[in-house]
């Protein structure tokens, strides 16, 4: 299949385009590289030994989608660009509208002008906001609680929209829960600016001493040890839903929002605990007000991936911690500047 992979530099598009390449498809990338770095991507070309066609283009630049998505003449779209930090996003919003809103809809209508009907979107746990039940299905009410979660409510929307509207259309909106790890090689993994807002990427600085401890925000949640508890996903395995996302919709139309995750909850001080294993030594920690806006506890219902996609999460918390070590330890600073490494 050729698919067009927009914000496929990224963390998470770097790990799908492992999987992609190595499973035979042709794949393009637009990416303005605003929080990744092309360094990725020739790693990539290095461990599948595949060569790719990367574009550096904006979404906010309907001509210039427009033009690559005619050239290429994709099959499917996988879109991961988008801005994702909840905190920049309330500083922000209008910035995160524009990109992660209207960037998506300068996709859709590049995608018909070149005849491409399938899409698979970036999505977040996030748009269901405060827990009314859990696990969160796909049935829970949406009701997000930040202009981050609300951009890709929005974005949910308008593809729904648009692939009601589409003849033969078919949309796969991919809820991720809360991915973490990296590529078994440490050759590619996440690389976060400035100070790291998720709970993952600030354990492994500290590990690596970067940074000299973790703040733990609030041991008196109503939980097993009274920390936050999330549904952490291996990379690796949110990289091989995406594969099964796009057969799904080559096989299916319509627009299916569904969960990516493994169903079950990991508290703050369980990962830190499994981070020491993986590191072989202590991480030091403080604990710390909660963190405005955080929920007790946040996991998926799975069934739907598993009825629909045929996939289903293989690999553990240690399996994630220890290949995010691997990443971290070997390249303590993450990529390189430079276009080559
Ligand atoms: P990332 O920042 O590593 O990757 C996003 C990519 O999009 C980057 O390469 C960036 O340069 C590119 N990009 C951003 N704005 C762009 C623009 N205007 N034009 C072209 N490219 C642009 O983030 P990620 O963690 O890989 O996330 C990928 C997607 O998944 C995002 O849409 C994010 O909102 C969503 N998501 C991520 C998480 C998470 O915890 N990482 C959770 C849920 C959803
Ligand atoms: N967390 C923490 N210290 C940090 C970052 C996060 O204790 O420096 C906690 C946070 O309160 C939550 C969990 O770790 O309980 C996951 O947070 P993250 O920001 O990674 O994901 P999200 O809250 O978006 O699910």
């Amino acid at each position: 299949m050729k698919v067009f992979v927009t914000g496929g530099a990224g963390y998470i598009g770097s790990h799908t385009l492992v999987q992609l390449l190595a499973a035979g498809h042709e794949v393009c990338v637009f990416d303005n590289y605003c929080n990744s770095s092309p360094a990725a991507l020739a790693r990539v070309r290095q461990l599948t030994n595949r060569d790719l066609t990367a574009i550096d283009g904006d979404i906010r630049d309907a001509d210039a989608l427009t033009r690559a998505l005619a050239d290429f003449a994709p099959d499917a779209v996988i879109h991961f660009a988008g801005l994702k930090a909840v905190g920049e996003s309330n500083a922000m919003p209008l910035a995160y509208y524009q990109t992660n809103v209207t960037g998506t809809m300068n996709l859709l209508a590049a995608m018909d002008a070149a005849e491409c009907r399938r899409i698979v979107f970036s999505s977040s746990a996030t748009v269901y906001g405060e827990a009314r039940y859990l696990p969160f299905d796909e049935d829970h009410p949406v009701a997000p609680t930040n202009p981050y979660g609300r951009t890709k409510a929005m974005a949910e929307g308008v593809i729904a929209d648009w692939a009601t509207a589409t003849p033969a259309a078919s949309a796969v909106l991919l809820r991720y829960f809360n991915p973490v790890g990296a590529h078994e090689s440490g050759r590619i993994g996440e690389d976060p600016q400035g100070i790291p807002n998720n709970l993952m990427p600030f354990v492994a600085q500290v590990a690596v001493g970067r940074r000299d401890k973790l703040a733990i925000f609030g041991d008196d949640y109503e939980t097993r040890d009274g920390t936050g508890e999330r549904d952490y996903i291996h990379v690796v395995d949110l990289a091989a839903a995406h594969l099964a996302a796009i057969g799904y919709a080559a096989r299916a139309e319509g627009c299916q929002a569904i969960n990516v995750g493994t169903g079950q909850g990991i508290t703050v001080k369980e990962l830190v605990a499994a981070y020491e294993r993986a590191c072989g030594h202590p991480i030091a920690y403080e604990v710390a007000p909660r963190r405005p806006g955080d929920v007790a506890s946040s996991y998926a219902a799975t069934d739907k991936a598993e009825r629909l996609l045929q996939w289903r999460t293989a690999l553990d918390v240690d399996a994630m911690c220890a290949s995010s070590w691997r990443w971290q330890s070997e390249n303590p600073d993450g990529y390189p500047g430079g276009a080559e490494d």
